[in-house]
């Protein structure tokens, strides 16, 4: 019989591609998700995409915060392992309604813990994010690098760690991987699953690709004074699939009996640019994206990019694709679908 993975935040961007990649790989998928951010059509799609495997994905729409509701699926169903995407993840929001933040990611996950030790299911892959390594004073970041928080949000991934770490050393039967994403970007290679992210986008590539389909005018560059090759933001963009795929990668580790409570990165270990992204975007989409220069964004680290020894090595798992490729697939999804899931062509 086929392992079954519950995946929390299963609709959304990482989620979707996630479950995919699941699916495909023989698993059985159960997502939870409370649409927050996300639509259930990405779901259907995630069903469509994986053809003969689609019937093993199964979706309810429940908020993690509802104990009950949880309890009841838990009850209706084992489950080998838990991939916790569900959260609220935009930094200036989280500064703004910093409760709202600590309600949603740190009650929604205690929930889910507690549920999951009653039910005796104790292996877990949480989605942290390299934002705990705030501005980092060296890179790249191994996973020993210092952490620390620039944000509510932020606090949330290092609270999150911490709880799981102490949960792990009252209950070593516990196998908690715990996975620090760099910059995801990029859509599934056939363009019907992508990122579509509510209101104005937060990040760089969803900002980017949204003037490219002439739903805003330019795009404002935060900060070109950094002590970088061009004065612009480095980041280390990881392609969705590529990450998607070292979430399988962990989920298999959870069956090594080596395992603990353990940190991996998942990165490429390349620093881009936010101008060499964008004239990657620009190579890729045939259009021009024009730019508004700013001042820093409060908050923002000057250079940020992984080291992926750890990640290979012990997770077996490398990422595969490079920034043309990313660029590639996010214009193919966002000139299918300009306006998102809710774009008129795409709506099923
Ligand atoms: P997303 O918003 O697309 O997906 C998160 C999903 O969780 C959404 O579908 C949302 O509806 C759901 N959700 C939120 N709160 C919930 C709750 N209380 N109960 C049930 N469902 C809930 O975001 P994403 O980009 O796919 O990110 C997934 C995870 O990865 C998040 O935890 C995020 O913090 C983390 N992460 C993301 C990035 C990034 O740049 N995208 C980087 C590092 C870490
Ligand atoms: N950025 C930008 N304009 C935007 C959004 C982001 O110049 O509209 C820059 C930002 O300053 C950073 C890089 O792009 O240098 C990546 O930002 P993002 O928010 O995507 O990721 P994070 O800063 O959280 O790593």
């Amino acid at each position: 019989m086929s392992s079954s993975i519950l995946v929390t935040g299963g609709a959304g961007y990482i989620g979707s591609h996630t479950v995919l990649q699941l699916l495909l790989g023989g698993y059985k998928a159960v997502v939870v998700d409370n649409l927050d951010n996300s639509s259930e059509i990405a779901v259907k799609r995630v069903q469509e995409l994986a053809g003969e495997h689609g019937s093993n994905l199964t979706f309810h729409k429940i908020d993690l915060r509802d104990k009950p509701a949880l309890e009841q699926l838990f009850a209706s169903e084992k489950f080998d392992a838990v991939i916790h995407f569900a959260g609220l993840k935009a930094v200036g929001e989280s500064v703004q309604k910093p409760l709202m933040y600590y309600d949603n990611n740190l009650i929604g996950t205690i929930v889910l813990l507690e549920v999951m030790a009653a039910h005796g299911c104790k292996k877990l892959v949480f989605s942290s994010s390299a934002t705990v390594y705030g501005w980092p004073k060296v890179v790249p970041c191994t996973e020993e690098s210092p952490i620390s928080a620039m944000n509510p949000y932020g606090r949330t991934k290092l609270f999150i760690e911490e709880i799981c770490r102490d949960i792990y050393q009252s209950d070593s039967t516990w196998k908690i991987i715990l996975l620090r994403y760099f910059n995801p970007v990029g859509a599934h290679p056939s363009g019907y699953i992508g990122e579509d992210p509510r209101g104005i986008p937060n990040n760089l590539m969803p900002f980017v690709q949204q003037v490219a389909v002439g739903r805003r005018p330019a795009l404002t560059v935060f900060g070109t004074d950094y002590g970088t090759k061009d004065g612009t933001g480095v980041r280390d963009y990881i392609h969705v699939v590529d990450l998607a795929d070292g979430h399988i990668a962990a989920v298999n580790k959870l069956a090594d009996p080596s395992v603990g409570c353990e940190v991996y990165n998942l990165g490429t270990g390349k620093g881009t640019s936010v101008l060499e992204m964008v004239a990657a975007f620009e190579k890729a989409s045939g259009k021009k994206i024009p730019l508004v220069t700013a001042g820093r964004r409060p908050g923002d680290a000057e250079i940020v990019y992984a080291s992926t020894d750890k990640a290979e090595r012990e997770l077996n798992w490398k990422a595969k694709y490079g920034i043309d490729e990313m660029c590639r697939d996010q214009w193919n999804w966002a000139s299918k679908n300009p306006y998102g899931y809710e774009s008129p062509e795409s709506t099923n």
